[in-house]
């Protein structure tokens, strides 16, 4: 039988065809797709024509579609219906792919063609769109060294061994660490406070273990709970040092040596490229655009939630105060700020989660959708799926034009990762005068039905199916002409606005009305019942602030400078933390050696970028605000300017197109509480 991930798919609207797909059709599938793009690319070089936008840079672009198809069906499934099976093709995989990018990045002939026309790209009379391509592409090859001469090359190479290298380090260093520790409780009275299914997993580590009691790890599901509720002040102490002094022990697993290499490393390879530093390389392709903009929007931001941190602080230090706690310290912020939230906001998650039943909340996202951006949703059976719990829908807009397939899968599983996620099978581009549109998928790990209940979310499950949706609204609405500028394929510090936009709505009454009805009784959900969620998620907001600005400066002074004369991590760690700290200082701790986002992840220079997309999110929604939540001259621009424009544009270009002005802090500081 043929590949069917060969074929031309002949599904209604050429959906993925789940059910031919067997897992033995993948990796000849890869290989063969492979090849096809590896022959459209020496089409392109072998063209004796002289290099144009349309020969090249276009037709680069609308290369490899057969593998782009073939990697998003497989990649989307090893996250959401994954196996051993799967697992193990995608080892297999993965350097046939790695290879390949490899080779496109480094062919010279390709590069020189593309190069030739962007020398002469301000006389090629491009739209926005064909410029953004023709940059796009052109800096891919340039800042991986494309224009550097044969030695730099090498160095290059050799620059990006060691850095994949001591990454991996890293991170093996932290997981070591995080194993090594266990406290083991062998007396019940150690337990108090803490929820019965804490303790239960508790006892279930331990049992693995083949010990008696009770074993808490430094793993978030663990730890968290335990710094949250545990009673022994004594212990959280323990737990908590045990966890800031993750690879800083000088031992084997020691990460000291690891980030001063890592950022030396760093800076010597944006050097190489011409950049003055790892931060000014990275903020290149970010809507902040320089160092200097990141730092000056944190320090904004440091001023004006500062005092409330303090007034916070010193709120929670008082009321710890009625404990005997004559120190706050920092194995006590989680657990006194749970306390007095519950003293002051005394809302049970079980009293909300009759209002939001999914069905109703999925009903309420589609209202939402369909009085902002004029969508419509209807569930269909026809389309192939890759589980029985999958639910499909045609998209259309309001005159019934097709828009997009949306794919929704909404409970935990088996073979299916944790969290939430918006993806697509299919992107979004224009050819030959056929706008050829979106196939998107969100998936989550809401709560289950029941035999006797429905699905019933918690408030932060109806929160997160918002941000999903807020990304897919991103991927359906999309409408540009290139699909690599299509859809969410935007800078990374822009692309979080639409789905946290997109939660706003979850607060507001006018919204909630829509769906938030009594499961049993169909009574709308109380106003005080919201009053309530919107307060108690500002609580303690300062705080909160400070800690991520921590973060996001440290991150800046790692990677923003020449590192060369850093030689104390630790030392260098307290320099940068010397604005942003409440509690005292625990000497045996430090922050960097397990900063996995950073040094680990793709963080670096990056971290501010959670603070970055709410100030747009909060100075979007300030404007709906204004002038109404479902105003439709307001959405309408934020459709036309944001959500169908992807990566066409300089994102901040795109922004002052909706808005009318850059955005400001303002809006941010408002609704958190932090400004009057
Ligand atoms: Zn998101």
């Amino acid at each position: 039988m043929a590949n069917p991930l060969l074929q031309k798919f002949s599904t209604p609207f050429s959906t993925a065809p789940f059910s031919k797909i067997k897992n033995e059709h993948f990796k000849p599938a890869f290989i063969k797709a492979i090849k096809i793009s590896k022959k459209e690319i020496d089409v392109i070089t072998a063209n004796t024509k002289v290099p144009t936008f349309e020969n090249t840079i276009e037709a680069l672009d609308f290369s490899g579609q057969t593998l782009d198809r073939i990697s998003s069906i497989f990649f989307n499934l090893n996250s959401a219906e994954t196996s051993d099976e799967i697992q193990e093709i995608a080892q297999e995989v993965s350097p046939l792919l790695t290879e390949f990018a490899n080779d496109v990045r480094l062919n010279e002939k390709l590069f020189k063609r593309v190069q030739l026309i962007y020398d002469i790209k301000d006389e090629l009379n491009l739209t926005p769109e064909e410029d953004t391509l023709l940059t796009n592409k052109y800096k891919s090859f340039v800042r991986n060294g494309a224009n550097l001469n044969e030695a730099d090359k090498l160095e290059l190479r050799k620059t990006d061994t060691e850095l994949s290298k001591l990454k991996l380090k890293f991170g093996e260093n932290v997981l070591a660490e995080t194993n090594a520790f266990e406290l083991h409780i062998t007396t019940k009275n150690d337990l108090k406070g803490l929820p019965e299914s804490t303790i239960e997993a508790a006892a279930m580590t331990a049992k693995q273990k083949n010990k008696k009691g009770w074993i808490f790890t430094l793993d978030y599901p663990s730890y968290i709970p335990f710094m949250t509720y545990a009673d022994k002040r004594n212990l959280r102490k323990k737990m908590a040092i045990a966890f800031g002094k993750k690879a800083f022990q000088n031992n084997k697993n020691d990460n000291q040596q690891v980030v001063l290499d890592l950022v030396n490393l760093r800076y010597k390879r944006a050097t190489i490229l011409g950049y003055k530093s790892h931060s000014h390389f990275v903020l290149e392709e970010r809507m902040a655009e320089t160092p200097k903009n990141v730092i000056t929007f944190l320090n904004d931001l440091l001023e004006k939630a500062k005092p409330a941190a303090k007034k916070e602080f010193k709120l929670l230090s008082n009321f710890a105060k009625k404990d005997g706690v004559k120190q706050l310290e920092k194995w006590d912020s989680a657990y006194y700020s749970e306390k007095l939230k519950k003293e002051l906001f005394d809302l049970e998650e079980e009293q909300l989660k009759p209002y939001f039943k999914l069905e109703n909340v999925i009903n309420g996202v589609f209202s939402v959708s369909n009085k902002l951006y004029d969508l419509e949703f209807e569930e269909i059976n026809t389309i192939d799926k890759y589980h029985e719990d999958v639910k499909t829908y045609k998209v259309t807009d309001t005159s019934g034009n097709y828009i997009a397939i949306l794919y929704a899968d909404f409970f935990p599983r088996e073979g299916k990762r944790n969290g939430a996620w918006m993806t697509s099978y299919k992107g979004q581009w224009k050819k030959d005068g056929e706008n050829s549109r979106p196939h998107i998928s969100i998936v989550c790990n809401f709560t289950k039905p029941t035999e006797t209940k429905p699905s019933l979310l918690t408030f932060n499950e109806v929160t997160t199916l918002f941000h999903e949706f807020g990304h897919a609204l991103h991927g359906m609405l999309a409408n540009t002409t290139y699909q690599s500028l299509s859809g969410t394929n935007v800078y990374w510090d822009f692309v979080e606005l639409p789905s946290q936009l997109l939660e706003n709505w979850c607060y507001e009454k006018e919204a909630l009305n829509l769906f938030a009805k009594h499961y049993e009784t169909t009574e709308l959900i109380p106003m005080d019942f919201i009053e309530k969620i919107k307060k108690s998620s500002n609580f303690l907001e300062g705080m909160q602030t400070l800690r991520q600005l921590s973060f996001g400066i440290l991150d800046m002074n790692w990677h923003n400078n020449n590192p060369s004369k850093i030689k104390n991590v630790k030392e260098f760690e307290s320099l940068a933390f010397e604005n942003t700290q409440l509690f005292p200082d625990v000497k045996e701790n430090c922050m960097s050696t397990s900063f996995s986002h950073i040094f680990q992840g793709g963080y670096s220079s990056g971290y501010y970028s959670y603070k970055w997309a709410e100030v747009l999110d909060a100075d979007a929604f300030a404007l709906f605000l204004e002038k109404g939540i479902f105003n439709k001259d307001v959405s309408q621009k934020f459709k036309e300017a944001i959500l169908t424009k992807g990566g066409t544009r300089k994102p901040m270009d795109l922004y002052i197109k909706f808005r009318g002005k850059k955005p400001t802090n303002n809006a941010l500081l408002k609704r958190a509480g932090l400004i009057k």
